[in-house]
């Protein structure tokens, strides 16, 4: 049986830094990070929002739905995959991979859509709202929104319905409506703009849906415990299948959620190493890449506190990765505080180096990854020989690659 998200963790048990104990304080500052950086008129929205998810928390009717539902419709628990062939060639290190590829709609954003798709329906709203860059957001959500009888808006870029037509179709099949945006770069940022503007009117009857542990309290804390699930169930299979606790575990970077959610349960296991890997993109310069915590500095987006990619002014950068969903300029403010304190490690890894370990994985397993999901397989690739064949590194698999499939044939030139 799957456990439901993972209740609050003190990080006061952990007892080489004390510093962790009043993280997040009632404001949602994780240390000098997060926080609530919001126009006053969605001042009302977000503390009934923090009521409501108080409430739901605590209210066993909420979790056993949202337990079943991540059971019978997302399919959940997603396995924990020896990687034996992709260990034996790179060398070292047994290499094991958590499946969020396998859950309902192909990668774990589905977890947090679906947990915050039945806070909607506990707070008597009818319409959901969302931003997407690659899609993968809006399909979750839609997906989510159709499941539960609600009506479903999604703001996206046009420049970014033009490279993601599938998802695009898909979600307008599940029935929601795709407001294209056509401010700034046509990109990500644009749309989450968009999408505070509409829930600035809206809240009366609209939930907005944010999609990483990314924006003002409580969204960070929140996506946080609903993608928590996955390092809930990683912890107890690793016992299950391993004997022991992990040497490392390695996930992905985009705004944190698949991340955080695989960290937050072994957050007070001090011997477990924690490694989120940034988009690298084409190298360290300026509009390069999208690695916010390794090229960025502290500054203010989307309604917290976190570190944000800037130019020489302070306006937020234009950032590029291979894959859609890495392509954002800031990250959740709770790994920067991890950052700060140690307690996680942060580094980049290229396009290239993506690319690559996308077509070795394939190759060696059978499974083809998401690009975002490539770059934490390229590190564990890297580490792996390293360490010895004892040594367990556990990989967040975020999601599936079917949806890359053109663009990775597009830039193998084949
Ligand atoms: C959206 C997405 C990501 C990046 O988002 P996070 O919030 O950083 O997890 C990573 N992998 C996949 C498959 C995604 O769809």
């Amino acid at each position: 049986m799957p456990q439901p998200p993972a209740p609050a963790y003190t990080y006061a048990a952990m007892p080489t830094a004390p510093c962790f104990s009043a993280v997040p304080d009632a404001a949602g500052h994780f240390g000098l990070y997060g926080g609530t950086y919001v126009p006053e008129t969605l001042n009302a929205a977000l503390t009934q929002l923090r009521d409501a998810y108080a409430q739901a928390r605590a209210d066993p009717a909420f979790t056993a739905d949202l337990t079943r539902l991540l059971r019978d419709y997302v399919g959940r628990p997603t396995p924990l995959y020896f990687a034996q062939r992709l260990s034996a060639q790179a060398g070292g290190a047994r290499i094991y991979l958590k499946r969020e590829d396998l859950a309902h709609t192909g990668a774990h954003k589905i977890n947090n859509a679906l947990g915050q798709g039945l806070l909607t329906v506990r707070m008597g709203k009818k319409r959901v709202i969302a931003e997407t860059g690659a899609g993968q957001h809006g399909v979750a959500t839609a997906t989510a929104a159709a499941m539960l009888g609600l009506a479903c808006d999604v703001y996206m870029g046009t420049e970014d319905m033009r490279r993601q037509r599938p998802n695009v179709l898909r979600m307008q099949m599940l029935g929601a409506r795709v407001i294209g945006v056509e401010s700034g770069d046509r990109t990500l940022k644009n749309a989450l703009n968009q999408a505070l503007r509409d829930w600035m009117e809206s809240s009366s009857h609209t939930h907005y849906i944010i999609g990483s542990v990314a924006g003002p309290h409580p969204f960070p804390v929140m996506v946080r415990d609903f993608q928590a699930i996955i390092g809930t169930e990683c912890r107890r299979q690793c016992l299950q299948q391993i004997g022991r606790l992990p040497e490392t575990i390695v996930a992905c970077v985009g705004g944190g959620s698949n991340a955080a959610g695989i960290f937050y349960p072994f957050v007070n296991d001090p011997e477990v190493k924690l490694i989120g890997v940034e988009a690298g993109g084409r190298g360290p310069g300026l509009g390069d890449n999208a690695a916010s915590i390794s090229h960025g500095a502290p500054g203010i987006l989307h309604g917290s506190r976190s570190y944000v990619i800037q130019d020489p002014d302070g306006q937020t950068a234009s950032v590029h990765s291979i894959s859609a969903g890495l392509d954002y300029p800031g990250v959740g403010p709770e790994h920067a505080y991890w950052h700060d304190t140690g307690r996680a490690q942060y580094l980049a890894v290229t396009d290239q180096q993506a690319l690559e370990a996308f077509q070795r994985l394939t190759r060696a397993e059978g499974i083809i990854p998401a690009l975002e999901s490539s770059h934490a397989v390229a590190y564990a690739l890297q580490l792996a020989p390293t360490l010895g064949p004892q040594a367990a590194i556990v990989v967040n698999l975020s999601g599936r690659g079917d949806k890359d499939l053109d663009e990775v044939v597009r830039l193998l030139g084949r």
